[in-house]
């Protein structure tokens, strides 16, 4: 068995051959040469390309090391997410959506009911889902959640969702599969947005669904196929290249973000704080007997008296963009009020920390936090 960053840098390549590339480039093609019947493993390139192939051999290695998983990837985490929504559900079933999850999944509820499906929510922490899951045929979990950085038990949802014949699916965006392994939690299907930190550039849109079920896996395919949401190839191997360095990221990232959480705790201005691989945080005891080797994300919530306070604050850090996403290798930080998608207070702030030296981070953003103290005059 090997470790994680061994893993990750071997994840996917193809049996190494005389003269060729380790990772092959991208597969640039519409379509395949294709003689005779109409099967093969490439034949029409909204069906199958070998970057993507490479790609989820790697990702799927990830996510279930010590079982055969496949994996589809797709334009966009949104892509993923609504593959399994849409391909799993018809008129008449239920469905349990977290209500404090990814600010779109109010947009998919209003979609899903509009088709005849019953949408029940219910919040993140305290494994509230529980009390919604009778007759429902799946469960969607977010945890950690985006932006509120709450954390729910998979085992036990998994376990209950599953005695009642609900299939369960787990966002894994924001832990990646090096911090979480739902598949080995119980859920039917991870499920997460590559464009944050399992590439972790700012420079890729990508999604993914892993599954150890091949009917599952069939019907996402077919459905990625319906709809056409197919990741570029040269995105593929952009995200199949950054696989490689996904250790290191998530090392770095993740001691900076418990470092920056810790100095905020300190500041008498700053509420609200959340970070689940802080000992005080109320999600820290279950995100450590879920998560893995002390990979809790790179997310720092956190919330700023009010909207000016906020705004000076971000307006006077140095290392750090003011842009939405996270786990970049360049630390952002926004107000996520001023997208009104998620139930969050005017000062809050979600701050995603990248690979620069922790100590660099603190001082900048403790500079700034003096500054934004300061009343303008
Ligand atoms: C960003 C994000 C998504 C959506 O991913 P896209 O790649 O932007 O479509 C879904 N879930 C979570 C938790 C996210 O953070």
């Amino acid at each position: 068995m090997t470790g994680d960053s061994t893993r990750a840098v071997r994840a996917g390549l193809p049996v190494p051959e005389a003269y060729e590339p380790s990772l092959p480039g991208p597969v640039f093609a519409a379509h395949y040469h294709l003689p005779g019947d109409a099967t093969g493993p490439y034949t029409y390139g909204r069906e199958s390309n070998p970057t993507w192939t490479r790609l989820e051999s790697a990702i799927g290695g990830l996510e279930s090391p010590d079982e055969p998983a496949q994996t589809v990837t797709f334009a966009s985490g949104m892509a993923a997410i609504s593959a399994v929504l849409f391909s799993c559900l018809r008129s008449g079933d239920a469905v349990v959506l977290p209500n404090d999850g990814y600010q779109l999944l109010p947009a998919v509820r209003e979609r899903l009911e509009s088709y005849g499906i019953e949408v029940r929510t219910a919040p993140t922490p305290g494994d509230a889902q529980l009390d919604a899951l009778d007759g429902a045929r799946l469960l969607w979990i977010e945890t950690p959640s985006n932006p509120g950085l709450d954390v729910c038990d998979i085992r036990r949802l998994a376990e209950a969702a599953h005695a009642r014949g609900a299939l369960v699916a787990v966002d894994n965006t924001l832990a990646t599969p090096l911090g979480q392994r739902p598949l080995d939690l119980g859920a039917d299907f991870s499920v997460a947005s590559g464009t944050k930190a399992l590439t972790g550039h700012g420079d890729v849109l990508l999604g993914y669904v892993a599954t150890r079920d091949a009917a599952l896996a069939d019907s996402v395919r077919m459905w990625r196929k319906t709809v056409g949401a197919i990741p570029g190839p040269m995105e593929a191997w952009l995200a199949h290249r950054s696989l490689a360095t996904l250790a290191l990221r998530v090392r770095q990232q993740s001691a900076g973000a418990l470092a920056l959480a810790a100095a905020l705790r300190e500041r008498p201005e700053v509420t609200g704080l959340r970070h689940p691989g802080l000992p005080s945080d109320p999600a820290h005891e279950i995100a450590v007997r879920q998560m893995r080797d002390g990979r809790f994300g790179n997310v720092v919530s956190f919330t700023l008296p009010d909207r000016a306070h906020a705004e000076r604050f971000l307006a006077a850090l140095t290392l750090v963009d003011d842009a939405t996403s996270f786990g970049s290798v360049r630390s952002t930080a926004e107000r996520r009020g001023r997208w009104g998608g998620d139930a969050v207070p005017e000062g809050f702030i979600r701050f995603s920390v990248g690979v620069e030296e922790p100590a660099d981070l603190i001082a900048d953003v403790t500079a700034a936090l003096d500054t934004a103290c300061e009343r303008p005059s």
